[in-house]
């Protein structure tokens, strides 16, 4: 997949990978990964073009996009297949303004709130922003249900592999709990 300013795990040139983290936001910036799912109306064109506007979100910068994976969908059976994929941002946007923006970008997308689980254009979900912990009725940070899902987890550790989750600890001690739920990377 290509966001138009996500570097791809490269380092910028002129820097070298072991001289600079490139996740480690400047200063007045923070570290956000963003969930990405769908799965109606051409879920892989959603997912692509939904990496494209996170890459034009404001007072932000895309700086990692994972691969594609399909998975089989969590909570109601006979749903179509999703679409997920994990995006790393530096974000100018405190967390409840990030989550509105996203959420105008599920709009845009043509997202319906039928029910809890409903089938869906686009679902964008915040999952970290740097390692604070929020617990307000509209955010919740980390995403509650991060740990649990081989479609968050995955593509999260594909950009980011040591990824903390605040209050759970490695990301990649999750894995092995995860290890049941199919998901497929795509090479396309
Ligand atoms: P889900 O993503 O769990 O399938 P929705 O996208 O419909 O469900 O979100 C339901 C509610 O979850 C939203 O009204 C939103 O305010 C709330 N919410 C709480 N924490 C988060 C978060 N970290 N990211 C996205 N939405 C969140
Ligand atoms: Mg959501």
């Amino acid at each position: 997949m290509s966001g138009r300013s996500a570097d791809r795990h490269q380092p910028a040139s002129g820097e070298t990978a072991a001289a600079i983290d490139l996740l480690t936001p400047p200063p007045d910036r923070h570290l956000a990964f963003v969930a990405l799912g769908a799965n109606l109306d051409d879920p892989l064109h959603q997912v692509r073009a939904a990496g494209d506007a996170l890459a034009t979100l404001a007072d932000s910068r895309l700086l990692r996009l994972s691969s594609l994976y399909r998975t089989a969908p969590v909570g109601i059976r006979g749903q179509p297949d999703f679409i997920n994929a994990v995006a790393a941002l530096h974000t100018g946007l405190p967390p409840l303004s990030l989550l509105e923006t996203l959420f105008a970008v599920e709009r845009r997308f043509g997202r319906r709130r039928e029910f809890h689980h409903s089938p869906r254009t686009l679902d964008l979900d915040l999952l970290l922003y740097d390692q604070q912990i929020i617990d307000s009725p509209r955010l919740r940070v980390p995403h509650p249900r991060m740990h649990l899902r081989a479609f968050v987890l995955v593509p999260l550790l594909e950009i980011a592999p040591g990824c903390l989750i605040p209050g759970r600890g490695s990301a990649a001690a999750w894995l092995p709990a995860v290890g049941r739920q199919h998901i497929q990377r795509l090479t396309l």
